[in-house]
């Protein structure tokens, strides 16, 4: 398979069109570019009012890199939960549909509905 093939394939199966290793390569690299911007500019210059541009730009960076990393995976995680949550409001619809519909009673013929006879009490299949 092709690059665009597993990217679809992958899309299919989590919701995401980058791999698990390519995000956290991301995530990570980009930790270390806002870790070696605070460590190396500011804590080394010991300035800490006093940003410097290159300071700056790693963590701008590296924060663009996690977001990039983790934005994918976390609009997957949504997009699942919706559908988890669609799923349950058809079911509970569903239930309620049965609770609804209309039986008759095996023992007194009474007409009824719910999970056992209104009239005798008698449990419906
Ligand atoms: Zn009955």
């Amino acid at each position: 398979m092709g690059r665009r093939e597993d990217a679809d394939a992958r899309e299919k199966a989590t919701g995401m069109r980058q791999s698990k290793g390519a995000m956290t390569a991301k995530i990570i690299v980009g930790a270390l570019f806002v870790v070696s911007g605070v460590t190396t500019d500011w804590a080394a210059s010991g300035n800490t009012d006093n940003p410097t541009g290159t300071m700056i730009m790693s963590i701008v960076i590296g924060l663009a890199l996690i977001a990039w990393g983790v934005l994918p995976w976390w609009n997957a995680r949504r997009k699942r939960e919706a559908v988890a949550a669609k799923e349950l409001a058809a079911r509970q619809a569903e239930e309620a549909r049965r609770m609804n519909e209309p039986k008759i009673c095996p023992a007194c013929g009474a007409a009824t509905k719910g999970i056992q006879c209104e009239y005798c009490g008698t449990p419906l299949k």
